[in-house]
C-alpha cells in the first residue's frame, strides 16, 4: 500500500505525466468550444430550413385555399398527411372563432394544443412562428400561422424530430470522435513526453552512477532534440573538466606526499642519528645545521605552493606599476652572471635600446625570468649558450630566454608546467618541480602566457609574452 501512494505521488510530480495532462485538458477545452460551436449552428441552420419549408408549405395552401376553395384545401391536407408523415406534421384551417374548417389526420396530435402568443392580434397577411412542446414526447413542434383573407387562419405544425436526430448522431459522433483521439492523445503525449524526458533521465541516471564513484562515466547523447543534446554535452564538458581537476587534484597530492615524505625521512634519520650519537659534539652540530637547511627547504617549498595556489586563483595581490622590462632583465644577468660563469657558460642579452615599460609586478616578474634563467642554467652543460632577447611585437613585450642545453623530450613537454613535474633526466639534479608551474601563473595574472619550443639534445627556447603599455 505504502508503496503503491509512493509510486502515485512520484507519477503526480513527473514532468511527463504532469505534460501529458496539461495537453489532454488543452486539448479537451478546445475541443470542446469547437464542438459547442459546431452544434449551436447546425441546430440554428437546421430550424432556418425547417422555417422555410413552413413558409413555402403556407403559401402554397393559402395560394390552393384562394383558387379553390376548401373543399381541395382538405383534400390537399389530407394527402400531405398520408402514413407515417401524420405523426410529424398537420394542417388546420380555423375560422376567426377558431372553430376548425380543414384539417389533416388530429390523431396523433390529440394531447397537443397550438395556443400561439399573438395568435389573436395577427393581421391578414401577418404569419408567426413558434416552437411549442408537445405532450409526451420528447421533441417539441415548429408552428406556424398566418391569417388570410376572411379572417380564417390557416395552421401548419412539423415535429422537430428529425432535427433533433440529426443533432443526435452529431452529438454522439463527437462524443465517440472524443473519446478515441482522449485515449490516443493520452498514450501519444504520454509517449512523447517520456521520449523527451529519457534525455533528462539519462543525465540524472549517470549523476547518480557519479555519486557513486564512477567519475568515468558519460551521459549518451541521444536524439530527443537541440535542447536535450546540448543539456547532454554541457554535463559530459562539466564532468571531463571535473575529472580533470580531480586528477590534478590526485596527483598533486600524491606529489607533494612524495616531496615531504623524503625530507621528513632524511630529517628522522638525521635526528636519529644524534640521539645515538651523543658524545660526538661536532657531527651532532653538522646534523642540526643539515636539518635546519632540510627545514628550509621545505619552508620554501610550502611557500611557493601556497604561492602558486594564491596567484591561480587571485587572491595574491600583484602590486601592479609601469615597470621597465630591461631593468628586470639586467638586474637579472647581474645576478646569474656569475653562476653561469662558473658553470663555463656564456649568458648574453639582446635588448632594444630604449625601455619597454609594461604594467606589473618587478618582484613578481623577476622571479619569474629568474626562475628560467636558472633552469637554462642548470640544464646546460660546460661550454653552452643561454641567450636572453627581449623585442616588442604589436601590443606585447616578447622575452626569449634559449639555450643550447640537454633539451626537452616530446613526452616530458606537454607537461612541464604541471606542478611537481619533472623531467626524467632531471630527477638528479636541485629543484622541486614548481619554478615553471610559478612562472607560468605569474605570467597568466599579468595576462600573458609562456610557450616552449625544444629539441633534446641541441637546446630550448621559453617565450613570455606580456601585454605591454602603449607608448604615447
Ligand atoms: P625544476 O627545475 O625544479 O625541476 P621546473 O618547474 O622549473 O622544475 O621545471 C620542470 C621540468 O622542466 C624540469 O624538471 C625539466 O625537466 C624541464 N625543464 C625546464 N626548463 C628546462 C630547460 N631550460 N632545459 C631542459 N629542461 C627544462
Amino acid at each position: 500500500m505504502q508503496r503503491f501512494i509512493s509510486f502515485k505521488n512520484r507519477l503526480f510530480r513527473s514532468v511527463t505525466t504532469r505534460l501529458t495532462f496539461f495537453h489532454l485538458v488543452l486539448f479537451g477545452l478546445s475541443s470542446l468550444v469547437v464542438f459547442v460551436l459546431i452544434h449551436l449552428s447546425l441546430s440554428y441552420t437546421l430550424l432556418e430550413l425547417t422555417d422555410k419549408y413552413l413558409r413555402d408549405e403556407i403559401k402554397e395552401e393559402e395560394n390552393l385555399f384562394n383558387v379553390s376553395g376548401i373543399k381541395k384545401l382538405q383534400q390537399e391536407f389530407f394527402n400531405e398527411s398520408l402514413g407515417e408523415k401524420r405523426f410529424s406534421v398537420f394542417y388546420l384551417l380555423l375560422s376567426p372563432q377558431k372553430k376548425i374548417l380543414a384539417s389533416s389526420d388530429l390523431q396523433p396530435w390529440k394531447s397537443f394544443s397550438p395556443i400561439l402568443q399573438g395568435f389573436d392580434s395577427l393581421k391578414e397577411g401577418d404569419e408567426i412562428i413558434q416552437t411549442l412542446p408537445r405532450p409526451g414526447s420528447k421533441h417539441k413542434v415548429r408552428v406556424i400561422n398566418k391569417k388570410i383573407q376572411g379572417g380564417l387562419i390557416l395552421e401548419i405544425g412539423k415535429s422537430l424530430k428529425d432535427n433533433d436526430e440529426i443533432l443526435e448522431s452529431v452529438r454522439k459522433i463527437f462524443g465517440y470522435g472524443f473519446l478515441s483521439m482522449f485515449t490516443l492523445g493520452t498514450l501519444l503525449g504520454w509517449i512523447i513526453s517520456k521520449r523527451a524526458m529519457a534525455g533528462v533521465e539519462r543525465v540524472t541516471n549517470t549523476a547518480i552512477q557519479i555519486d557513486r564513484g564512477d567519475l568515468s562515466r558519460r551521459v549518451p547523447i541521444g536524439k530527443e532534440g537541440e535542447e536535450i543534446k546540448a543539456l547532454a554535452q554541457a554535463f559530459n564538458n562539466m564532468l571531463d573538466r571535473i575529472q580533470l581537476l580531480v586528477e590534478d587534484l590526485e596527483r598533486v597530492t600524491n606529489n607533494i606526499a612524495h616531496d615531504l615524505r623524503s625530507p621528513l625521512t632524511r630529517i628522522r634519520g638525521m635526528a636519529e642519528n644524534m640521539l645515538t650519537n651523543r658524545e660526538d659534539i661536532h657531527a651532532s652540530q653538522e646534523m642540526a645545521g643539515a636539518i635546519i637547511e632540510e627545514c628550509d627547504r621545505l619552508v620554501s617549498l610550502i611557500n611557493t605552493m601556497l604561492e602558486i595556489a594564491q596567484t591561480d586563483s587571485g587572491l595574491a595581490r600583484l602590486t601592479r606599476t609601469p615597470t621597465d622590462i630591461l631593468e628586470v632583465i639586467h638586474e637579472a644577468i647581474e645576478l646569474f652572471q656569475p653562476a653561469a660563469e662558473d658553470k663555463g657558460i656564456t649568458l648574453t642579452a639582446r635588448l632594444p635600446k630604449t625601455a619597454l615599460m609594461i604594467h606589473g609586478d618587478k618582484t613578481a616578474l623577476q622571479r619569474v625570468v629568474a626562475n628560467l634563467l636558472d633552469n637554462a642554467i642548470k640544464f646546460t652543460d660546460k661550454g653552452g649558450k643561454v641567450v636572453i632577447t627581449v623585442k616588442e611585437d604589436s601590443m606585447k613585450a616578447i622575452i626569449e630566454i634559449s639555450d643550447t642545453g640537454e633539451g626537452i623530450s616530446s613526452e616530458d613537454l606537454p607537461h612541464i608546467f604541471e606542478r611537481f613535474y619533472r623531467g626524467d633526466k632531471s630527477r638528479s639534479t636541485q629543484g622541486n618541480g614548481l619554478g615553471l608551474s610559478l612562472a607560468l601563473s605569474i605570467v597568466r595574472a599579468h595576462g600573458g602566457n609562456i610557450d616552449v619550443t625544444s629539441s633534446p639534445n641541441r637546446g630550448s627556447t621559453f617565450t613570455i609574452s606580456l601585454p605591454h603599455e602603449p607608448t604615447n
